[in-house]
């Protein structure tokens, strides 16, 4: 049966895959979600088995319908290929008693890589298949990691620009050099200002105009996105946590069917909702254990039914979790609110007016199967040297507030069903924090110095990544206020 997609604001709207993908955002700023959550159609004796790309491919297939399996295995094959840098693509491995599931091995050392990696692929696919003339240009707002994985994957494909905002005071010194150091006659990099809730407020902006929109078709031009609002990411992001299961299986770690948890490390919430989406196609995973930093509108959302952004931003050692408008809860909100597009967007605007909605009892209760923490800046930090201590593997800032969280919901439940922890980002990508947790005095050494530590003391190799920015020449430099976001797009499209 093939799948399409509604926007969760208008329950007129209905698009195919491809026509999601390319137009990555709705009308008013909604969300596409699939019109029902298909189940998966091969057992987990045999998902255990196979390939990261076989696995990829079980479930693309199911969600995007109206692409061939040529197609399908075309934009796999080319995506999860030798970018990263271990077989398996995204490898568990076992420390200090919890599996952590590896989702940093693509060419930008960041989860981001699992999906952008193949988003080019299915975005230039679905183009040809619509007859697509314009050129597109991946409007994208970067809490640091995305921005890099979609210039990386973006870089010198033909019909396509990029265009990416990221939070000029709001990233990590690797982060800002990773994007502003892109090659690539295409790409543009700009720091805005504000911090990434007015970057990703102000990309949606420029989407939602239609106005714009016009200028832009008439110089042969259409915006799609490469956020997480795209469920050309989204898809993807579904795959590791199939491939996880069956990865757990096949080491032993679960016998077929026994449930496991899944603990995310959460800003947008695009990642945590994959996992719910395998959940819901009925993989056996029992809780999904959002974690947040300081940040934490999302643990007090789960808390209380009440989301609230009315609150001091805080920038933190994990900063690509620095959100306080969380988007993608927004596909989740529209599924316990009945698929409603009317309850859903009442909520919304009054999320854009006040700040504030509140759910109601009978929506909370749908939100059984999620249990969200948070953990401080401090806790972070110790857990970071905690886990360096007791195994000598080395976690990043985001994956230790994950670490963290996971360690207090044992502590409050008890519950020891096995777990995967989500590792976001290599531990390189953070550096100066992750080796000021495990002994202050670092804070001494310089980015590079700290880098070559770091691999002195955890015996992992400096991925090519960070080789590559040692020496890299700096080719972005633009800085602009938030205001000015469009002149910026309108300047680089000659428009
Ligand atoms: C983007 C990012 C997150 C947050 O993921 P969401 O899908 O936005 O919830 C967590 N950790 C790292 C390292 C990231 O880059």
């Amino acid at each position: 049966m093939d799948l399409i997609y509604k926007s969760t604001r208008n329950d007129n709207e209905t698009v195919t895959a491809s026509e999601a993908i390319l137009y990555g955002l709705a009308k008013e700023s909604g969300l596409y979600v699939p019109s029902f959550i298909p189940k998966m159609d091969v057992s987990l004796e045999d998902l255990s088995k196979m390939s990261y790309q076989e696995t990829a491919y079980e479930v693309l297939k199911l969600f995007l319908t109206d692409f061939t399996e040529e197609e399908l295995k075309y934009c796999i094959n080319s995506a999860y290929d030798s970018k990263f840098d271990c077989e398996e693509i995204a490898p568990i491995v076992k420390r200090d008693g919890a599996n952590y599931l590896e989702l940093f091995h693509g060419s930008t050392i960041a989860f981001k890589d699992m999906a952008l990696s193949i988003l080019p692929y299915l975005l230039t696919t679905s183009a040809k298949k619509n007859n697509v003339k314009n050129e597109i240009v991946i409007l994208t707002a970067t809490s640091g990691d995305t921005g890099k994985a979609a210039l990386a994957g973006f870089a010198d494909v033909p019909g396509t620009k990029i265009i990416v905002f990221y939070p000029k005071n709001g990233v990590s010194p690797i982060q800002e050099k990773q994007m502003v150091t892109q090659r690539g006659a295409n790409t543009h990099v700009i720091g805005i200002t504000g911090n990434f809730d007015d970057a990703q407020t102000g990309v949606k902006k420029m989407f939602s105009d239609a106005a714009f929109g016009d200028i832009l078709a008439e110089a042969g031009y259409q915006f799609s996105s490469a956020n997480s609002i795209n469920i050309g990411r989204l898809v993807p992001q579904i795959a590791y946590y199939v491939y996880a299961y069956g990865t757990l299986v096949k080491n032993g770690e679960l016998a077929c069917g026994e449930p496991m948890n899944v603990v995310v490390p959460t800003g947008n919430f695009g990642n945590i909702l994959a996992a719910y989406y395998a959940k819901l196609m009925g993989m056996p995973i029992a809780k999904l254990i959002c974690a947040s930093n300081d940040n934490k509108v999302l643990y007090d959302f789960f808390e209380t039914g009440r989301y609230d952004r009315n609150r001091e931003f805080v920038l933190t050692t994990s900063p690509s979790m620095d959100i306080l408008i969380s988007s993608n809860l927004e596909r989740l909100i529209y599924k316990i609110a009945g698929e409603s597009g009317e309850t859903n967007k009442a909520l919304m605007k009054s999320l854009s007016e006040t700040g504030v909605y509140e759910i109601t009892d009978e929506m909370k209760a749908e939100l059984s199967d999620f249990w969200g923490g948070y953990a401080t800046e401090a806790e972070t930090a110790q857990v970071i040297k905690e886990v360096y201590d007791n195994a000598g593997y080395i976690i990043d800032t985001h994956t230790a507030v994950a670490a963290k969280v996971y360690k207090k919901y044992v502590a409050e439940t008890a519950d020891t069903t096995p777990v995967v922890i989500a590792s976001t980002a290599s531990p390189y990508k953070f550096t100066r924090s992750v080796m000021n947790a495990i002994d202050p005095a670092y804070d001494e050494k310089s980015d590079f110095e700290l880098v070559d530590e770091l691999s002195r003391i955890s015996g992992v190799k400096v991925p090519q990544a960070i080789e590559d920015i040692r020496t890299a020449p700096v080719l972005h430099k633009t800085v602009c206020e938030t205001e000015d976001m469009r002149k910026e797009v309108e300047k680089f499209l000659g428009i």
